[in-house]
């Protein structure tokens, strides 16, 4: 056998392994009784320590350092180079943070979420606050050992969005802000359109039957993925061949589950059109995480997403072709609304205090104001008691509004109790990314939007597919980006979408 095979072999254990506790994962939060919750807590620990001790384990510096000898002088950009230098660099950052920190952390993060689940349901931010707390010290602490030159947050960043940087994001923001804050001013003084129509009963399976049948048109391949319910919509895969989506139903509000549905479809294609021979390799590894995932970045599949479900999902030309279809489907609850007051409808810009029950204008406000205060606390220049102080302050500051309690304000997201601090950017990131992609398809496609109008998605999802899917994690974000479009991360072509669509919504 050659190095690089035992390489390939070594890498995809492990990429089983991290499969393995994706399944138990899935099943934990769609088909588990509430009983299973400690046990499963010690099954999943123990398949990720054991994928864990594999890739950190002296074999994987062995193979890499032979392997790397193997293919010195091949082609730069071959999957094979590709493979060795991701997860070449995956381990020497795994290797700066102390295992016993590592540890720590993990240990930590079981027993926060749990305290934040209470303090939530209590709406008591003090009983969460001393987590909170351990969690951002300890978080301090890995931004150190993975090391910086300008913000704390750099290194955070390295994780979820590698490129990015505490500097680059507040010029990004403060762009968004210039294109954002007039549409949200106009929307506001124009009013709310009519929205009685989206507020009554509509049958669970209609919704389920609706939301599938535009996933399969988009490309969602229903022989390789399944749709379920679960309390937080997610998508989730066991390799290309197995990429599974949930959502949520409210039979009082249609857009909870339609546009939740094909949010999670755009994450699904993406992975479910990975290189066939990608599958089990670093390249469909997150080897620093250990997460089975084909895509690139926490932005990078974001744009996917955000992609079908808005730019796609929410435009006018989808709703001429789909709204008779789904008028055929709720013929009574549907029969006093024209189109133009179900797109406006979808469409309403509205502030409210809750992030993922945001539109796509206000929702870039909730992720700056997160970040400002990831940002403060990495520094030390926040401290957690005066979170929800500042919390408020921040939401009424940009979105005119201050929640009502903590339940709906500082407490409302899962994400810090899970240690997930410096993820939030990737959601504006991915944003903006969509429009870029988009546009690139229309400059390449001439075709695309008569076919879209049409009700095609054929060609956008073979353009997506063969820029942006096909290589998995093989190039950067960035390389894709410049690859397929021309430029690196830019706001104008998301900024130029927005102040179109809005307005023509919302004119002056
Ligand atoms: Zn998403």
């Amino acid at each position: 056998m050659t190095s690089y095979q035992d390489f390939d072999d070594h890498i995809a254990q492990i990429n089983d392994l991290c499969c393995v506790i994706n399944l138990l994962n899935w099943d934990a939060r769609t088909q588990m009784p509430a009983g299973g919750n400690e046990t499963r807590g010690r099954q999943m620990g123990t398949v990720a320590r054991l994928a864990q001790e594999l890739f950190a384990s002296d074999q994987t510096a062995r193979l890499l350092d032979s392997v790397e000898a193997e293919i010195a002088g091949e082609d730069s950009g071959s999957y094979r180079v590709r493979a060795v230098r991701q997860a070449r660099e995956a381990y020497e950052l795994s290797r700066r943070v102390p295992v016993k920190l590592v540890a720590e952390l993990n240990t930590l993060k079981s027993v926060a979420q749990q305290y934040w689940d209470e303090a939530k349901e209590s709406n008591d931010f003090d009983h969460f606050a001393p987590s909170l707390e351990r969690i951002m010290e300890m978080t301090r602490q890995v931004a150190h050992y993975i090391g910086y030159q300008d913000h704390p947050y750099d290194a955070l960043l390295l994780r979820y969005e590698p490129g990015m940087t505490a500097a680059r994001l507040k010029k990004i923001f403060s762009e968004l802000k210039e294109t954002i804050l007039p549409i949200l001013e106009r929307a506001a003084a124009q009013g709310d359109p009519r929205l009685d129509f989206l507020d009554r009963d509509y049958p669970e399976e209609g919704q389920r039957a609706f939301s599938l049948e535009v996933a399969s048109e988009f490309g969602y391949d229903l022989n390789r993925g399944r749709l379920d319910r679960s309390a937080h919509p997610f998508e989730i895969s066991f390799t290309r061949n197995d990429v599974r989506i949930t959502t949520r139903y409210n039979r009082r509000f249609l857009p909870q589950a339609l546009f939740g549905t094909l949010h999670e479809c755009g994450h699904a294609i993406y992975e479910q059109n990975v290189d066939p021979a990608l599958t089990g390799t670093a390249l469909t590894t997150d080897l620093l995480d250990l997460y089975a995932v084909g895509g690139v970045s926490y932005g990078t599949h974001e744009s996917q997403s955000r992609l079908w479900e808005n730019l796609v999902g929410r435009s006018y030309g989808f709703w001429q072709v789909h709204y008779p279809r789904l008028k055929h489907v709720f013929p009574s609850q549907l029969a006093d609304a024209s189109l133009e007051e179900f797109y406006r409808a979808i469409n309403r810009v509205h502030p409210s205090p809750i992030r993922t029950e945001a539109d796509e204008v206000t929702y870039n406000l909730h992720i700056m104001l997160r970040v400002e205060i990831e940002m403060a606390l990495m520094e030390d220049k926040l401290a957690v008691k005066d979170l929800p102080e500042v919390w408020n302050e921040k939401t009424r500051a940009y979105l005119g509004i201050i929640p009502p309690d903590n339940k709906r304000g500082v407490l409302q997201d899962i994400h810090w109790s899970a240690g997930l601090v410096g993820s939030f950017p990737t959601y504006t990131i991915g944003n903006i990314m969509s429009a870029q992609w988009y546009t690139a398809a229309q400059r390449d496609l001439p075709e695309m939007d008569a076919a879209l109008e049409q009700g095609n998605y054929a060609p956008l999802f073979g353009w997506l597919r063969d820029h942006v899917y096909r290589y998995g994690r093989t190039f950067s974000a960035s390389e894709l980006l410049q690859r397929a479009t021309g430029s690196d991360l830019n706001s104008e072509r998301y900024r130029a979408y927005l102040s179109k669509k809005y307005g023509e919504l919302f004119p002056e």
